[in-house]
């Protein structure tokens, strides 16, 4: 029975599973299952040059093995090129969205000349783009689609700054077009960016509830103002603790992090389950029964905010 909850994974498959993306996929396990909702796993793979062949399988397994197997089929997003393409045409429609040509070299060009300080990035984001090709592409080829964040807001009537609550978090709030900028859409080298991706996919597959890392928390307001755009309902989030190695760094297949060992799944979920604020189980129970007593334990501020 499904109570109207639907929650997903969503790795990308750019190598096997760690401790700390373990950790993702068992937060939003269990938060799917105390609510008595279905769980579902998309494999992120629209940045087809960054991922490993196999990689996507043998994730699969590394699930299976920890006793985290989909409710339902799971989705690739490298097969979804038709609904992202159409959620684009439908942006370019209500002209929200426009074609840009710019190099990375002429946008780093036309900031310097900018008297604002560059924030600092985060994953997923990039320079603010200073909306050079917001009036036309001036003799330029277009190279990339960029969202207009300020004409979706003001024909939406949306505030500058988007708010929204995390269930971990609390209140939080992004000026995106200060922030980030008319975001892309579709790169310039042809691949649908991330944005755009996870928000048609997270409609598609009916996701009501989005447990993922702390890293990512800085894309959810863009997500929601694409989620207002395309006229979809938006998710509620929840953004949970990252698992940090020896250096005190987040635990990232970019900074080195090894896969998982599961020689011993238990002992990998054990970690996970410490990482999200719940006990560690003994090491000689089943796995399913582990998973089972983890629920019981399981409220989105078992880890208080920091
Ligand atoms: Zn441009």
């Amino acid at each position: 029975m499904n109570t109207g909850y639907t929650g997903r994974f969503a790795p990308s498959p750019t190598g096997l599973l760690h401790a700390g993306s373990l950790a993702s996929a068992l937060a939003s396990w269990l938060d799917a299952r105390v609510h008595g909702g279905h769980w579902r796993v998309r494999i992120e793979d629209v940045d087809t040059p960054r991922c490993v062949p196999g990689a996507d399988q043998a994730i699969l397994q590394q699930l299976a093995r920890c006793g985290l197997v989909p409710d339902g089929p799971v989705l690739w997003q490298s097969q979804r090129a038709t609904a992202y393409e159409a959620a684009l045409q439908a942006l370019v429609a209500q002209g929200w969205a426009y074609p840009c040509g710019c190099s990375r070299k002429e946008i780093e060009a036309a900031l310097a000349t900018t008297p604002t300080s560059a924030p600092a990035l985060a994953r997923h984001q990039t320079a603010v783009y200073p909306g050079t090709c917001r009036q036309g592409l001036q003799g330029k080829t277009a190279r990339a689609w960029r969202l207009n964040v300020q004409a979706v807001q003001t024909a939406l009537g949306l505030p500058a700054i988007t708010h929204w609550q995390d269930r971990r978090l609390g209140p939080q709030q992004q000026a995106v077009g200060e922030a980030v900028g008319d975001f892309v859409l579709r790169r310039a080298d042809g691949l649908w960016a991330y944005q755009l991706a996870v928000v048609v996919d997270d409609a598609a597959q009916g996701i009501t509830h989005v447990v993922r890392g702390e890293d990512l928390t800085d894309n959810t307001a863009r997500q929601i103002l694409l989620q207002r755009a395309l006229g979809l309902p938006t998710p509620q989030y929840l953004h949970t603790p990252l698992v940090l190695g020896a250096n005190g760094e987040k635990l990232s297949k970019q900074n080195g992090a090894q896969p998982l060992d599961l020689s011993d799944p238990l002992a990998a979920l054990n970690q996970a389950a410490q990482a999200l604020g719940l006990s560690a189980v003994p090491t000689d129970m089943a796995t399913a029964q582990a998973l089972a007593w983890w629920c019981t334990e399981w409220k989105p501020t078992n880890s208080a905010a920091p």
